[in-house]
């Protein structure tokens, strides 16, 4: 009988992340796995949301985001990022950040070009490669510090890399890329004509006095980096999926073609909450570091405790930890053992590898929940018995 799923469809499968919250549903565990916050958004942005409801912006917005919104992304880019950019030619809003990558890459890459892409990575980025028809090349980051090999990189690069996926903070590593390494990042990008796709999304999710550095903001770099932002992570609003692509004049225009027959556009009420989100004080992004801070020691002490080996993250709000020395088969038995017997849903690690013998001894937590959340996690992973060994 003639396959009616195309080869493309069948050589990915779905997201393990997405998968786990439902085996996590179903054994009414407490979900550590996909990277979703418990606790309520600001107030003062769902009341915009309701306000932009009731003012009856209803319809469709401009396929590439409202006025307002593409403004308010421009000024906090300049702000934040130390960049200046045109909201009228260089931002594209898209239904979140997921979009923003595919349309992206959509946009830039032919079929059979290659695009390096740094592995541990979100797992998205692997099917998101293929989707585009690109050959994704993958650069090691190598633990504990997550670095990867200058000469290996720089070996990849050839005339026929198109583009570079950059994710800083890191998800799943928690790694904070340094401007040294983007400078040299960059400096491959500008001598062998790449562009940079960098997803930034816990920019604002920083630990221990670490800086976010945006390697469009570095010389040169402004025309050829698209750099992908969300209201997701930085206002707790993963629902909504409002995000944006924010590149030069000549690729936004393609990224927008790509993205108005994609989805036509994100949904124009929440958008124009989206702007008023991004006008906060500069307050609140503290405050939002400071509470994740507190929440990443607190599971950090109780996964050593327990006898994880844990590597700390420096942003972002997942901590990778190696269960190697424990008594499973592999990741997904660890995981499956800690959702099913404990109460705790997780992420096997191999999802986050492109092979995934790489990622059979790592298990990732991800903890942007509220601290009774993390302590009724705790009481749980006590049950832990590690040291015993497990048939399962
Ligand atoms: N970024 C989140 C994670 O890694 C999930 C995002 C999503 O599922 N769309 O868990």
């Amino acid at each position: 009988m003639k396959e009616f799923s195309s080869e493309r469809a069948m050589s990915f499968t779905e997201s393990v992340i997405r998968d786990m919250t439902r085996v996590c549903l179903k054994h009414q565990g407490i979900n550590l796995a996909q990277g979703f916050p418990d606790f309520p958004a600001p107030a003062e942005i769902k009341e915009a949301a309701i306000r932009a409801i009731r003012a009856d912006a209803n319809q469709y917005a401009i396929t590439w985001g409202t006025p307002a919104l593409r403004q308010a992304i421009a000024e906090k880019f300049v702000r934040y990022n130390g960049v200046a950019m045109d909201p009228e030619k260089e931002i594209t809003v898209c239904c979140g950040s997921t979009e923003c990558m595919i349309a992206s890459l959509m946009a830039i890459v032919n079929p059979g070009e290659e695009v390096i892409v740094f592995e541990p990575f979100y797992e998205n980025y692997g099917p998101d490669t293929i989707l585009c028809g690109a050959r994704p090349r993958f650069i090691t980051l190598h633990e504990p510090g997550w670095h990867f090999d200058e000469q290996e990189l720089t070996r990849t690069f050839n005339n026929n890399t198109k583009a570079i996926v950059i994710n800083t903070p890191n998800n799943p590593t928690g790694k904070v890329f340094s401007r040294e390494e983007l400078q040299f990042i960059a400096n491959l990008c500008l001598k062998w004509g790449v562009v940079a796709v960098t997803d930034e999304i816990y920019e604002h999710i920083l630990y221990d006095g670490t800086r976010h550095i945006s390697i469009a903001s570095l010389p040169g770099m402004r025309h050829q980096t698209i750099t992908i932002n969300s209201i997701s992570k930085t206002y707790s609003l993963t629902g909504w999926r409002v995000g944006w692509a924010i590149a030069a004049k000549r690729l936004t225009a393609s990224i927008r073609k790509v993205h108005d027959f994609l989805t036509v556009g994100a949904a124009h009420p929440l958008q124009e909450a989206a702007a008023a989100a991004l006008r906060m004080e500069p307050s609140y992004y503290q405050t939002l570091a400071e509470e994740y801070g507190e929440r990443r020691d607190f599971l950090l002490k109780v996964l050593e405790d327990v006898g994880f080996r844990v590597y700390r993250p420096g942003g972002a709000y997942y901590i990778m930890t190696d269960v190697g020395h424990f008594d499973f088969k592999d990741d997904v038995d660890c995981a499956f053992y800690l959702v099913e017997k404990i109460g705790v849903a997780t992420v096997p690690g191999s999802c986050f590898y492109s092979r995934p013998e790489r990622g059979m001894t790592k298990v990732r937590f991800a903890f942007p929940k509220k601290m009774e959340t993390l302590q009724q996690a705790a009481e749980r992973l006590k049950k832990f018995k590690p040291h015993l060994p497990i048939c399962f």
